[in-house]
């Protein structure tokens, strides 16, 4: 992996949080994949996008792919995660880290919260993930979160039932994982979801509790 000196920092996070909680290194994840990385970012100061990091790339075949990503008009958010099977009549054929103003204005834990997010995209998508069954806690879980996002009616990128149940599954290990800044499993599916969640005014996000049978 190599990280360009300037604005690295959440690749880095990223990376962090993906080797914290899939329990792999991310540099064996991309082999295993059989793709290579980049990692850019659009904002204020670089509208144009700037290649922030690079993995199992030359620099060159980097430079075409950050190229081909920023043709692609991607809707303005806190960033994304891109694997070519979310386009497959796209251009991509390795995995993008999209990170936008809005990610780099949070705090320390909304920045890791929302690496925790786009980490879940990419496993999701990638070879190492077995579906979670439809009828796990997890899965469940996911359905709850789910209802309260502007994703409770479609699947929009990757935004799918599997990855709620996934976001939900891993939500404890990333809470022992830094326990500092997030106080329960909840703490950290709130955070993730900050950008997601639509909520009537006073409205609190409900915590899910796994019903006894
Ligand atoms: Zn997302």
């Amino acid at each position: 992996m190599i990280f360009s000196p300037n604005a690295s920092e959440i690749p880095k996070l990223f990376v962090e949080v993906f080797e914290k909680t899939v329990d792999l290194e991310f540099q064996n994840y991309l082999a295993n994949e059989g793709r290579g990385f980049i990692a850019v970012v659009v904002s204020d100061e670089n509208p144009g996008g700037l290649l922030v990091a690079r993995c199992g790339l030359d620099e060159r075949s980097a430079t075409t792919l950050f190229m081909d990503v920023m043709e692609m008009r991607l809707p303005n958010g806190l960033g994304a995660y891109l694997t070519p099977s979310l386009f497959p009549n796209g251009p991509l054929e390795h995995d993008v880290l999209l990170i936008q103003q809005r990610w780099l204005n949070l705090d320390t834990n909304g920045r890791i919260a929302i690496a925790y997010h786009e980490v879940c995209h990419c496993f999701c998508e990638s070879k190492l993930f077995h579906s979670i069954s439809d009828s796990s806690v997890a899965y469940h879980g996911g359905k709850h979160y789910r209802k309260f996002t502007s994703y409770h009616d479609n699947d929009d990128f990757g935004h799918h039932p599997q990855w709620f149940a996934l976001l939900v599954q891993n939500a404890q290990i990333m809470q022992s994982k830094y326990p500092g800044l997030f106080a329960s499993a909840h703490a950290v599916i709130e955070s993730a979801l900050s950008g997601d969640i639509r909520l009537s005014e006073g409205e609190i996000l409900p915590e899910w509790k796994a019903v006894a049978k």
